[in-house]
C-alpha cells in the first residue's frame, strides 16, 4: 500500500473525529464505496480507520437494521480468502473492528449469529493460527467470537447452594437468584478492569472527619461485658492450683473419642518445639538485605530455596526414586509398597479410609478388622513423620465435627498430613496466545457439537454411581467443594463449584478428590462458575495437587500443579437480586488448567490453595498443648462460643508463666499488654490459617525470642473465626450467608456469634483499660502479590482523598506504621509498599476498622497474604534461561506462609522494645539475644567476604 491514498483521506478522518457527523450509517455507506471486494481494491485503509472512531450504540443499531453486518462479514470473508500472501492484514482487521463495534449491541450479536458469523470467523481463524503475523486478526476475531457466543444458564437446577441451613429466628438468607431474561444491552467493556477498580477505591474513601474521629456507642448493654471476665482468667490467676486447673480445661476441650485414639505424648514425634528453621544458623544472611538487628531465621531457607527450574528433571528424578523404591527389599518399606499396589483396585482405599461405607456394603467383621489393621500398620510406619501433625488426633477431631452434609469421610491429605517439598516453584510462565486457544476450543463446541460428550459424571444434588471409563469425582469431606462435573471430551471436564451455604454466589474455592485416571495424559479441567473479575491464575499462579500414591511412597505433600492455566470470562450468565432491590447481572468466568497425574489409578486431590480444615486446626491445638513446656508456657484453650452449626470456636490465651509466685512477678504477669489475633474469617483464605499455624508454633516454642515475647505480651487468639464456613467448603460466608467480616459494627449474637463474642471480649478488655496494643486479623488476598498490612489512618485517608487536613484539629500518632516497617525488614514475604492505611466506607464494618474506632486500637490491622508469589524481596529469584535470565517470584508454599507467622511474632517483640517502656532486665535479655544474632551475622558476612576475596 502506498501512502498516497492515505493522505487523500485525511480530511475524512478529521471530519469524523471532530463530530461523528456521518454517523455509522453514513460511514458504512462510504465504507462500502471505498472498500470494494479484494479484486477491485483501492483506498481501503482510511475508510476502516475512520469507521472505528464511531462507537455510538444507537447508530450501530441502525447499521444492523440496514443489513450492513452481513455485508461486512461477506467482505471480510472475501478478503480473507483472497489475501493469501497476507499483504492487507490491516484491512482485514479493520473489517473485524467494525464487526466488533456493531456486535456491542444485542441486536448486532443476534444478527451476527443469524448470519453464521460464528462459523465464518471460527473457520477463518483456523487458517491464521500458524502465522504469527496474523495475531491482530486472531485476537480481534476471538474477541468477537467470545462476545457473541450465545449466553446460557449454568447447567445446574438452581444456582443456589446444594447445602442449606435453617437459620434461627426469622432471619432469612439472601434472596434467590432469578433465571435470566436477556437484557437489552450488554456492556462488554470489562475485559481489563483493573483500572476501574482502583478508581472505585478512591471514591470509597471515608472523607467525613467526624465519622473518622467519632467513637460509636456500645452495641450492647454494659453489664453484658462482665461475662467476658471468664475468658480472661489470667488477670485473676493465683497459680496455687494452676496445674490442676489446666488439666480440667484440657479434659473439657477434648472430643469424646475413644482413648486408644489418642497416642501417648511420646508417640507424637517432635524433637523440640523450636521453629524448624531456627536450629541451623551457620549460614549468614545476604549482606545489606536486612539492616535490622534481629535473628534471621530464614538463613537456612535461603540455601534451601531450590526451585525446580525444570519440571521434567524432577519428574525423572522422582521416577528414578520410584524405581528404587520398588526394587528395594527393605521389609518395612515393602509392607507399605504392598499396600500401594492395592491402589490398582481403589476399593482397598475405600475400605481403609471409609470404613463407614464399607460397613454398610460389606458387614463382614473380618473385612473391617483387616482394614483397621492396615491403617494401624500404615500409621505405625508413618506416625510422627510430619511435625505438628497426628493422623490419630485428626481422625478423633474430625469425628466430632458437625457439618451440613454430615460428612462421614476424611480427605486423605488432611488425615495423612502435608510436608512441604524441599523446593519452591517459580510462577508459571504463560504461553503466547494461551487464552485465545482455550476460548477457540470452547467455541469449537458450538461449531462442532458432534464432538461433545456432555455427560454428567458427578452431581452433589443427584448422587448416582459414576459412569465407567471416566474420572471419578468426590467432594463430601471437610472443606470439600465441587458440585458437578460434566465430561465434555474424552479428557476434558467442566466443573461447577458449590455456592456458599444459604447463598447463590461466592465461587472460587474448590477442593475435591479425583480417581480412575490414566497416567501421562493431560486432562483439561474448566471451572466454569468463577466470579472474580480477574485472578492470579492469569499471572503465573498454579493450583495445588496431592497424590495418595506419592504420599505412601514418602512424599506426603501438596504441590503446585497445572499447566496451560488461564482465567477468562465465559458465556454463562445469571441475574440476581442485588442489595437495594435492583437486578444485577452476574458474569461467570472460567478457570481452565491441564493436569498430568503422576500415577495411573491414583487417588488425587485438587484444590485452589493448600487446604487447612477445622479438624486440622483443632488437632494442631491438641498437639501444641501437649508439647508445650508447662513450666514456661501459660496456655489456656477455651471455647469462645458455639457456632451456628454447633461447633466450638476456640479461644487461646498464651503468655509466659510468671517467673515465681512472688508479688512482683505476678504483677508483671497480669500487667503485660495484650495482643489480639484472629484468622480465617473468610473460609476460602486457607493461607491465613497457615500463617496462623506459624504464629502459634513459634509462640509456644522454646526459641529464646519466643520466651522473651511471651514475657512481653498476653496473646488472645481466635485461630478460626468462621469454623462452619471452613467445614462446609464455603468461600466467604458463614452459615447465615453473611460475610462475617462485614458484621463487626452490629454483630448479631444469634447469627454471628463468633464475631459478637470476639467483639465482646475486645470491649471487655477495653472497658478495664486493657485494650490490645496490636490487633491483627489474618486474611488471604486473591488478586495481589506479597504479604502486607491494611491499617487505619485518618490523615492518610484525607490526604489521599485530596481533602485539606487541619493538623491542629486532626492529631494522629503515626505509631501504626512501626510494625509494618519492622516486618518489611524481618519477614522475607512482607512488603511495606503494598501496605495501605486508608479507611474506606465499604470497609466500615470490618474487624480492623471497628477495633480501631470503637476500641481505640491504634495498631489495628488486616494482614493479607498472597495466594501466589512475591514481587519483591527474597522470594523473587533470578532464573537462568538458555538465552537470558529473568526475575520471577516463587510461588509461596506453606513453609513461607508459616514463616510469615513466626516473623510476625518477631516483629511484635521489636515493636515492644521500640514502643513501650521495658524493664532493665527485659532490655538486657533482648540486647543479648539480638546482639548475639548480630554477631553471627557479622561473622557469616565476614566469612562470605573471605570467600569472595
Ligand atoms: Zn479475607
Amino acid at each position: 500500500m502506498n501512502c498516497q491514498p492515505l493522505t487523500a483521506f485525511f480530511p475524512f478522518i478529521a471530519i469524523v473525529t471532530t463530530g461523528t457527523m456521518l454517523g455509522i450509517n453514513g460511514a458504512m455507506e462510504l465504507l462500502f464505496k471505498v472498500i470494494t471486494p479484494y479484486s477491485k481494491r483501492h483506498y481501503e485503509r482510511p475508510a476502516t480507520e475512520f469507521l472505528m472512531l464511531d462507537k455510538d450504540l444507537s447508530n450501530s443499531r441502525r447499521a444492523v437494521n440496514r443489513g450492513y453486518l452481513g455485508e461486512l462479514l461477506r467482505l471480510y470473508q472475501d478478503w480473507h480468502r483472497n489475501d493469501v500472501s497476507n499483504n492487507y492484514i490491516y484491512i482485514r482487521r479493520g473489517l473485524l473492528l467494525c464487526l466488533k463495534y456493531i456486535t456491542n449491541i444485542q441486536l448486532g450479536r443476534e444478527t451476527f449469529l443469524g448470519s453464521r458469523g460464528m462459523e465464518i470467523l471460527f473457520t477463518s481463524v483456523q487458517d491464521c493460527l500458524s502465522c504469527k503475523n496474523l495475531d491482530p486478526i486472531i485476537t480481534t476475531a476471538t474477541h468477537i467470537l467470545r462476545k457473541c457466543y450465545p449466553k446460557e444458564h449454568l447447567p445446574v437446577v438452581t444456582v443456589r447452594s446444594s447445602y442449606s441451613f435453617p437459620l434461627p429466628g426469622n432471619a432469612s438468607a439472601e434472596p434467590p437468584c432469578d433465571s435470566e431474561s436477556e437484557g437489552e444491552e450488554e456492556d462488554e467493556k470489562d475485559w481489563d478492569n483493573e483500572d476501574v477498580e482502583s478508581k472505585e477505591e478512591d471514591c470509597d474513601l471515608e472523607t467525613d472527619v467526624n465519622k473518622l474521629r467519632s467513637r460509636p456507642a456500645l452495641d450492647r448493654p454494659e453489664q453484658e461485658l462482665e461475662k467476658y471476665e471468664a475468658l480472661c482468667a489470667e488477670l485473676f490467676q493465683n497459680f496455687q492450683s494452676e496445674e490442676k486447673k489446666s488439666l480440667e480445661d484440657r479434659t473439657e476441650s477434648l472430643p469424646s473419642a475413644p482413648s486408644h485414639f489418642i497416642p501417648s505424648a511420646t508417640s507424637v514425634k517432635h524433637p523440640n518445639c523450636r521453629w524448624r528453621n531456627q536450629s541451623v544458623t551457620e549460614m549468614g544472611p545476604d549482606p545489606g538485605e536486612q539492616d535490622f538487628k534481629v535473628p534471621l531465621q530464614s538463613w537456612r531457607k535461603k540455601e534451601e530455596c531450590i526451585w525446580d527450574k525444570n519440571d521434567e528433571n524432577r519428574d525423572i528424578a522422582e521416577k528414578a526414586q520410584d524405581k528404587d523404591f520398588c526394587e528395594e527389599e527393605d521389609p518395612a518399606r515393602s509392607h507399605v509398597f504392598a499396600l500401594c499396589s492395592l491402589l490398582k483396585d481403589a476399593t482397598w482405599y475405600k475400605k481403609v479410609f471409609y470404613p463407614h461405607c464399607e460397613a454398610s456394603i460389606n458387614p463382614s467383621p473380618e473385612g473391617r478388622l483387616e482394614s483397621s489393621d492396615m491403617v494401624r500398620n500404615l500409621l505405625e510406619k508413618h506416625q510422627g513423620d510430619i511435625p505438628f501433625h497426628s493422623p490419630c488426633f485428626y481422625a478423633a477431631r474430625a469425628k466430632c465435627v458437625k457439618s451440613i452434609p454430615g460428612y462421614r469421610e476424611l480427605a486423605f491429605p488432611d488425615f495423612w498430613g502435608h510436608q512441604p517439598p524441599p523446593y519452591s516453584k517459580p510462577v508459571l510462565e504463560r504461553k503466547h496466545g494461551l487464552q485465545r486457544d482455550k476460548v477457540l476450543d470452547d467455541v469449537r463446541r458450538l461449531i462442532q457439537p458432534g464432538d461433545v460428550i456432555g455427560r454428567t459424571v458427578f452431581d452433589l444434588d443427584d448422587p448416582s454411581p459414576a459412569a465407567p471409563g471416566c474420572l471419578t469425582f468426590f467432594s463430601k469431606f471437610e472443606s470439600g467443594n465441587l458440585r458437578k462435573a460434566i465430561q465434555v471430551r474424552e479428557f476434558e471436564y467442566d466443573l461447577i463449584m458449590n455456592a456458599d451455604v444459604n447463598s447463590s454466589q461466592h465461587h472460587q474455592w474448590f477442593y475435591f478428590e479425583v480417581r480412575d485416571m490414566k497416567s501421562a495424559v493431560p486432562y483439561r479441567f474448566n471451572i466454569i462458575n468463577c466470579e472474580k473479575l480477574n485472578s492470579q491464575f492469569n499471572y503465573g499462579m498454579q493450583l495445588v495437587m496431592y497424590s495418595v500414591r506419592e504420599a505412601l511412597q514418602g512424599r506426603p505433600r501438596w504441590t503446585r500443579a497445572g499447566q496451560e492455566i488461564c482465567y477468562y470470562k465465559n458465556h454463562y450468565r445469571c441475574r440476581s437480586a442485588a442489595a437495594g432491590g435492583g437486578v444485577r447481572r452476574r458474569f461467570y468466568y472460567t478457570l481452565t488448567f491441564s493436569i498430568k497425574f503422576p500415577h495411573k489409578d491414583d487417588v488425587c486431590y485438587l484444590a485452589y490453595h493448600y487446604p487447612y480444615t477445622y479438624s486440622t486446626m483443632m488437632s494442631h491445638l491438641d498437639i501444641l498443648e501437649q508439647n508445650r513446656n508447662p513450666k514456661k508456657v501459660y496456655w489456656r484453650q477455651q471455647t469462645l462460643c458455639q457456632t451456628l452449626g454447633g461447633n466450638p470456636c476456640p479461644l487461646l490465651t498464651i503468655t509466659a508463666m510468671p517467673e515465681s509466685k512472688n508479688r512482683d512477678h505476678l504483677e508483671q504477669f497480669c500487667n503485660r499488654p495484650y495482643v489480639f489475633l484472629t484468622a480465617r474469617v473468610h473460609p476460602g483464605e486457607s493461607n491465613a490459617s497457615w500463617v496462623m499455624k506459624g504464629t502459634l508454633e513459634f509462640l509456644v516454642s522454646s526459641d529464646p525470642i519466643a520466651e522473651l515475647l511471651r514475657k512481653c505480651f498476653i496473646f488472645k487468639i481466635v485461630p478460626m473465626l468462621n469454623p462452619d464456613g471452613v467445614i462446609n467448603g464455603n468461600l466467604r460466608c458463614s452459615l447465615s450467608g453473611d460475610d462475617l467480616n462485614r458484621q463487626w459494627l452490629t454483630p448479631s449474637s444469634q447469627l454471628h456469634p463468633t464475631i459478637y463474642h470476639a467483639k465482646g471480649l475486645l470491649y471487655y478488655l477495653s472497658s478495664i483499660g486493657r485494650a490490645p496494643l496490636v490487633f491483627c486479623d489474618y486474611h488471604g488476598h486473591s488478586q495481589k502479590k506479597n504479604v502486607f498490612l491494611y491499617g487505619c489512618s485518618i490523615k492518610e485517608t484525607l490526604w489521599q482523598a485530596g481533602c485539606m487536613v487541619d493538623t491542629a484539629v486532626v492529631t494522629e500518632d503515626v505509631g501504626y506504621r512501626t510494625l509494618p516497617k519492622i516486618l518489611d525488614k524481618v519477614a522475607p514475604a512482607f512488603v511495606m509498599n503494598s501496605c495501605s492505611f486508608l479507611v474506606e466506607k465499604s470497609r466500615a464494618s470490618t474487624a480492623r476498622v471497628v477495633v480501631w474506632k470503637e476500641m481505640g486500637v491504634l495498631r489495628s490491622y488486616t494482614m493479607e497474604s498472597t495466594y501466589c508469589s512475591c514481587s519483591h524481596g527474597l522470594y523473587r529469584v533470578r532464573i537462568m534461561k538458555p538465552c537470558a535470565s529473568l526475575h520471577q517470584g516463587l510461588q509461596l508454599g506453606t513453609q513461607e506462609l508459616e514463616e510469615m507467622g513466626s516473623k510476625f511474632c518477631l516483629g511484635l517483640l521489636i515493636l515492644h522494645l521500640k514502643s513501650l517502656p521495658c524493664s532493665k532486665e527485659l532490655m538486657a535479655q533482648a540486647a543479648l539475644l539480638l546482639d548475639l544474632e548480630e554477631e553471627i551475622t557479622d561473622r557469616a558476612q565476614r566469612s562470605k567476604e573471605d570467600l569472595v576475596m
